[in-house]
């Protein structure tokens, strides 16, 4: 048994904090931090420098040796439409069932490019082949169909001259061709004895999407027992024995690799890795977990840490893990490591990678509105980070370094910086191989290579394909310019601390932080960071000490409402005199406000409405997006506009509020919605007598007196609350000069009825109403991406948003399989209390609407084809995810507002009258379509014309400014939330037309100079 030190422990966790303490440092003062810390002298860069621009120098001379898929890297690169439509149609091709989406989704990407310039440049028979077959291709494109418009004339004449079928088999033979260069072997057995001839040290992967459900886990997981099994008894008795292990990716093994499910993660998936960390060990196969997603970081270290509590495994010197250069807490983590290996008295093998995720991790930072980039933004500063950590793993007794780069530099920096100590080199099967070809002739003590061999079938391979040509294929990547004679060498070979220290350890000037990505006028508001477990824990304790008030609002009187208009009216007068600026000072501290109450907001938003928490953190962040777009909208907006007539004269528009506004929200939102309303008749001059929904009135409440707290005056903003019946008083009074409201379409036309048969003056009315939101998905689609689209569009918020997916429409051939796999995701659900971090479907609003939804889907058992069973304590209140399978668009004629998602299978040849059908309905909120095939997209939108159309992403979660938000039909009034109009339906306006020559003569007129 090992013993464990109270040092050792206590060392661990202050190096744990120092990882999750990192991950709020600013990028430049982690830079700096670094920088200071970097050990390599300029003389040893020099002789790097030096080293890498020799290595360079002769791959590009003997550039004939290189691999097939350099050539095809610079003859495609990424920055090429032909390179981008090479990926789309590798990407997908393979595991299309169909040939006539097969066909259509070529016929797509070749509609476009200049193919005829890539035949005959190389004298590489396989780029040639490649270019021939996808060529060949274009004949399948029909003479006369739309999408031939833009083929290029050689493809024409090949489209009279060839079978379609014959074609498509020629395209696909490319395609395995180009698969064919990544891929080690379709199996394990073809794998290891490729790799036994070709490579001295070998890691082999098996390729695959992450696990979206448990078989899918499993499946992977007796892949990669059975695939170290194979390695262990082959190599047994050869000299070979542990130079053949073993990568792990552990969102292969796990469908739900999130932070959120910490503790069902730790129980179900540890003691798995646990028996293959055994049988690896026994087999003496090394295993390798590789780095993935930053916000998953902590939870790895968490299943880490319980792996080598196992105290076998920490006898075990076999066991590694890759980190990311790019991470700005890759320093700290090794830090950690060292800490925990120290601690369990063990060695781990440490792969140092820069990181394949850069662009998704910036993207997720963006809409997640997280402080910092988890990655630095500028790539000299991830290749000195890169190179500060190779020191410190270097320095870390208990760490075993293996330096993974396709970079001649960074290779060459790694030599200086090992002064001697062993390490391996890896690199990626067919990648970097002249590079490290030519390295090793010209060093007689080169270090040994392992090479990372990826092993799967081709449809599993394309999307691994596809994620290595977008790393190396960009224009920051040394792969893509190394042997392109046309980029400088010491361009291409450069020292990455000078340009560091040129930009002084400053981000990139054109990746603003996540903070500042509307821009300097307009802050984008602040998200919850999941990846960062410091964060996360203290809301939920902020929350959990938080009380919610019992104290019923009581409804409003009747009586009352009379005196509520009286004094609304008075306010009007002088809020309107305000200036737009005052307006929006108010509105900007408000947002503030709401930030700092966030975790009492959670609270009431969880207790009142069942929220989750992080359904209530975008609630509330939107919320605070409407005040600053609205707030900085009125400013901009609501300028007097001079405009132009005859001399002598002074015309201008100029904009004030209308007067009363009643804004009246459903539950659904009872912050953002609620506020969203408020805050744009405000905004515009507008006095509010606002009626929250009657299921959610302390939220109402309680924002209510965040805004008087701010300085906006109390009868400017008055609440009514109740039912329906206080509502409809609100409307029928005559002193209502506009009402918004959200909420059913049948409300809205009462709405609307009440106000026409009205007396008095004509009031504007927007309402934002339901849908019957359909979605297109068709054969050409990842399915893994999108099911994770699907569940979140239509069981996030237990379905309980407008915007949600109630009609799904799946392509006949792939219909089966994707039902299955949707059922299998839908399995992974947590159904729970909204309190619970781990829920991902809570309660529906109250009893009410469970016994209706709950009676819809009992009426429908015959057509369900798939549903999850609520545990026992959440039957009278929760309804499982549900699909109900019907025949027809028509047969869904109203939304069920809940967890329940219609499925209608079509056939490809009435793909268009599916879409017409879709477009009758009559409602039009939002529609999402899932293609690889752009005109598919582009003609279904155009088609459906829905309010908000979304294309292969989930379709709710619309953002403020970004993804202005609401339909028309029977969907709602326009204009859309959130968008450019919407402030103006507020306003009245006006012109002024003065004559300035009653006062006097046209002096202007007549001063003007000759
Ligand atoms: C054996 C092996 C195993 C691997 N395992 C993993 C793994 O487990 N997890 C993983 O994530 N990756 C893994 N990779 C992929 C690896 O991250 C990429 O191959 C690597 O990033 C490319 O780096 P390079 O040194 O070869 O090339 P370079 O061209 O020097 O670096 C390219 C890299 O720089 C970074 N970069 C690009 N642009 C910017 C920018 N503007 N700002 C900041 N950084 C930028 C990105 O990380 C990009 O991939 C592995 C690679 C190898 C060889």
């Amino acid at each position: 048994m090992v013993s464990v030190g109270p040092i050792a422990i206590n060392k661990l966790a202050q190096a744990r904090q120092e990882v999750t303490s990192a991950g709020r440092l600013s990028e430049r003062e982690a830079l700096k931090k670094l920088r200071r810390k970097l050990q390599l002298s300029t003389a040893e860069r020099n002789i790097a420098l030096q080293e890498a621009r020799d290595i360079v120098q002769q791959c590009r001379k003997q550039s004939n040796r290189r691999s097939l898929l350099d050539m095809f890297m610079s003859e495609f690169s990424l920055s090429t439409q032909e390179g981008i439509a090479l990926l789309c149609i590798c990407e997908a091709l393979m595991r299309i069932p169909d040939d006539q989406t097969a066909e259509a989704l070529i016929a797509d990407k070749l509609g476009s490019g200049n193919w005829d310039e890539h035949l005959g440049s190389s004298d590489s028979l396989f780029i040639n082949a490649s270019t021939w077959a996808l060529m060949l291709t274009g004949r399948i494109i029909r003479l006369g169909d739309d999408v031939t418009k833009n083929v290029t004339g050689w493809m024409k004449r090949l489209v009279s001259r060839l079978g379609e079928t014959a074609a498509r088999e020629a395209m696909e033979q490319g395609v395995q061709i180009v698969g064919n260069e990544f891929v080690v072997g379709q199996t394990i057995e073809t794998a290891l004895t490729r790799s036994l001839k070709n490579y001295e040290r070998c890691s082999f992967d098996m390729l695959g999407e992450g696990a979206r459900n448990y078989q899918d886990a499993e499946r992977f997981f007796n892949h990669y027992l059975d695939s170290i099994d194979y390695i262990g008894k082959s190599v047994k008795e050869t000299d070979s024995s542990g130079d053949f292990s073993v990568s792990i990716k552990l969102s292969a093994i796990h469908p739900r690799l999130e932070y959120r499910q910490k503790q069902r993660v730790l129980d179900e998936l540890a003691p798995n890795l646990i028996h293959l960390a055994l049988t690896a060990k026994h087999a003496n196969v090394p295993l390798t977990i590789d780095a993935e997603e930053a916000d998953r970081l902590e939870l790895m270290m968490d299943i880490l840490e319980a792996l080598v509590a196992n105290p076998e495994i920490a006898r075990w010197d076999g066991l590694g893990l890759a980190v990311q250069g790019y991470s700005i807490r890759c320093y700290t983590l090794l830090g950690w490591l060292q800490a925990l290996a120290e601690k369990h008295d063990t060695q781990f093998n440490v792969r140092l990678v820069k990181g394949a995720y850069w662009d998704t991790e910036i993207k997720q930072a963006q809409v997640d509105g997280l402080t910092n980039y988890p990655v630095f933004t500028r790539k000299p500063s991830t290749d000195l980070s890169w190179i500060v950590c190779a020191e410190q793993l270097f320095d870390s007794p208990n760490l075993i370094p293996q330096i993974a780069t396709h970079n001649a530099f960074s290779m060459a920096a790694a030599k200086q910086i090992s002064k001697g100590r062993p390490f391996e080199y890896q690199r990626l099967h067919g990648m970097g191989e002249l590079l490290y070809t030519v390295a090793e002739e010209n060093d007689s003590e080169f270090p040994p290579v392992r090479v990372y061999a990826p092993v799967g079938d081709h449809e599993n391979l394309l999307s691994y394909l596809v994620r290595r040509l977008l790393e190396n294929g960009a224009n920051t990547s040394f792969v893509n310019r190394f042997l392109d004679e046309k980029c400088e060498l010491n361009d291409v070979v450069h020292d990455p601390i000078s340009r560091v220290d040129a930009y002084e350890c400053n981000p990139h000037p054109d990746i603003p932080i996540p903070p500042h990505l509307y821009g300097n006028d307009r802050p984008n508001s602040l998200g919850l960071h999941l990846g960062d477990s410091d964060e996360v824990e203290s809301l939920i304790r902020d929350i959990k000490k938080l009380t919610f008030p019992t104290q019923p609002v009581p409804d409003t009187h009747p009586n009352s409402i009379p005196e509520i208009f009286c004094k609304s009216r008075k306010a009007f007068e002088s809020w309107n005199a305000t200036t737009p600026n005052h307006r929006r000072q108010l509105i900007y501290k408000l947002a503030e406000e709401l930030h700092k109450e966030r975790a009492f907001l959670i609270k009431l938003m969880q207790e009142e409405a069942g929220k989750t928490l992080l359904d209530a953190v975008a609630e509330i962040r939107e919320a605070i997006d409407f005040c600053h777009y609205y707030g900085n909208e009125c400013v901009e907006r609501l300028k007097p506009v001079n405009l132009v007539g005859p001399t002598g004269e002074q015309n201008q528009l100029y904009y004030k509020g209308r007067g009363v506004f009643v804004c009246i929200s459903p539950w659904n939102f009872p912050l953002a919605i609620f506020l969203g309303q408020i805050i744009a008749a405000l905004a515009a001059g507008n006095a509010v007598i606002a009626k929250p929904a009657e299921q959610t009135p302390k939220v109402a409440q309680f924002a209510r007196r965040l805004m008087t707290y701010v300085g906006i005056p109390t009868d400017v903003v008055q609440l009514a609350f109740g039912s329906g019946v206080i509502g409809q008083l609100l409307i029928e009074n005559k002193n209502v000069d506009g009402v918004a409201f959200t909420g059913s379409t049948a409300t809205a036309r009462t709405i609307n009825l009440t106000l026409a048969q009205k007396d008095g003056p004509i009031v504007p009315f927007l309402a934002e109403t339901g849908g019957i939101n359909a979605m297109h998905v068709d054969s050409s689609i990842l399915f893994e991406q999108s099911i994770d689209h699907i569940l979140e569009s239509a069981f996030q918020s237990a379905g309980q948003r407008c915007s949600a997916l109630r009609l799904l429409c799946i392509q006949e051939e792939i219909f089966d399989e994707f039902v299955d796999a949707l059922s299998r995701a839908m399995e992974t659900l947590t159904i729970g209390h909204a309190r619970d971090l781990a829920t991902d479907l809570g309660p529906v609003i109250d009893r009410q609407a469970h016994e209706k939804l709950y009676e819809y889907v009992r009426s429908q058992r015959r057509n369900v084809l798939f549903d999850i069973i609520v545990p026992s304590e959440y039957q009278t209140t929760h309804i499982g995810p549900t699909i109900i399978e019907i025949q027809q668009v028509f047969d869904l004629q109203e939304e069920h507002f809940g967890p329940i998602l219609h499925i209608l299978k079509f056939k490809a040849r009435e793909r268009v009258q599916l879409l017409e059908s879709i477009s009758k309905s009559g409602y039009g909120l939002t529609f999402g379509v899932q293609s690889r095939i752009d005109q598919r997209a582009i003609e279904a939108t155009e088609i459906v014309q829905a309010g908000n159309m979304y294309v292969n992403r989930n379709m709710i979660g619309a953002t403020v400014g970004v993804q202005p938000f609401g339909g028309h039909g029977l969907s709602g009034t326009g204009p859309k939330a959130g968008g450019p109009n919407y402030l103006m339906r507020f306003v009245q306006e006006h012109v002024t037309s003065t004559n300035l020559v009653a006062t006097g003569g046209n002096a202007t007129l007549l001063n003007l100079s000759d």
